[in-house]
């Protein structure tokens, strides 16, 4: 059987492994006026043709009702089957998850919800704001900014000062004490009386009324109340590490260890319901469970959770709220010096 491009094939010649024909130029396809691809598109769509004839006939229904509607039907009848969507679906899962994928991240990084306005909020109506992170919020204005600042650290340093006169004073009594044992003189510690020992009621170490105890013996160094921007729920006593902290009252030991912001504390709920918190403790004598008698050394004082200085952090809660502890105490007849 006679090759016809047998010539032809034996001058092919051959670029990176593809066998171009020496011909290759006239196989190309030929090219088609713009024009006449218009005119074939119209042909095979002849609806377009029609419609425009249609419109012009003034035949509206047929075009905006009649057609669209056999089209639609057509479109459905063609739909494609179930077994084939399935077929697809499992053909592009990869890029599907991916699809998902992005979607999720994107949405996650959206902000919804109405943009903010300008315009001035009614009474009770909040706004959400979306803040920078990390949030760029100044409680106080710039301008109160450095007298609040003052403030506080003068208060502070008064604190300080408190404290450390306190531990000043001890360790000169603890001194005079210890030389006038050493040159032969009777103490108290030295005999007859018993020491002090923790967990031990000593009647008569605390001022006491009717069943009550003051807390602690020392400086009265912050009332309850707001303070530095925030809400001081409770009253501050400065005095040595060490020093004692009474039960106010008889009560149950209900909490007795570490607590977030009050490094140690203790609980006790008393007969009436009323919960008594001491805070920042160096080390305490009393467990969960435990009755304690009013004046009862529960604890010692110290430095611990966030406290700038060795004091009680003592709190009073009555149904749920916290009430100003110097005012329970006064009720009970105490009075803090
Ligand atoms: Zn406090």
């Amino acid at each position: 059987m006679p090759d016809p491009r047998g010539a032809t094939a034996q001058r092919s010649r051959m670029v990176n492994g593809l066998v171009l024909r020496a011909d290759w130029r006239s196989q190309l396809p030929a090219k088609v006026a713009v024009r006449d691809r218009v005119s074939a598109w119209v042909d095979h769509y002849p609806t377009v043709s029609e419609v425009v004839g249609d419109l012009r006939g003034g035949e509206f229904r047929k075009v905006f009702w009649e057609r669209p509607r056999t089209r639609a039907e057509q479109l459905w009848e063609r739909r494609p089957s179930q077994e084939r969507v399935r077929a697809t679906l499992i053909e592009r899962r990869v890029l599907i998850a991916g699809v998902a994928v992005v979607a999720l991240f994107v949405t996650a990084d959206a902000q919804f919800g109405a943009a903010l306005s300008d315009r001035p909020l009614a009474p009770g109506e909040a706004q959400r704001v979306a803040i920078a992170y990390p949030p760029q919020i100044q409680q106080n204005p710039q301008s109160v900014r450095p007298m609040l600042d003052a403030i506080a650290a003068g208060e502070k340093r008064r604190e300080a000062a408190v404290v450390a006169a306190a531990a000043r004073a001890t360790l000169e009594r603890a001194k005079a004490e210890a030389a006038a044992a050493a040159s032969g003189e009777w103490q108290d510690w030295m005999g007859e009386r018993a020491p002090v020992v923790p967990g031990v009621l000593t009647p008569g170490s605390t001022p006491s009324t009717g069943g009550f105890s003051l807390p602690a013996k020392g400086a009265f160094t912050s009332g309850f109340g707001s303070r530095w921007g925030t809400m001081h729920r409770g009253i501050d006593i400065a005095a040595p590490i060490g020093s004692p902290i009474y039960a106010v009252a008889d009560g149950t030991v209900i909490e007795a260890g570490p607590a977030q912001g009050f490094g140690l504390w203790v609980r006790i709920r008393h007969d009436d319901g009323t919960i008594s918190v001491y805070g920042h403790m160096y080390d305490f004598f009393v467990s969960q469970g435990e009755r304690v008698p009013a004046g009862m050394q529960i604890a010692r004082i110290g430095n611990r959770g966030d406290s700038t200085g060795p004091h009680l952090h003592f709190e009073i809660v009555q149904n749920n709220q916290h009430v100003d502890p110097q005012v329970w105490l006064a009720m009970h007849g105490l009075r803090l010096t």
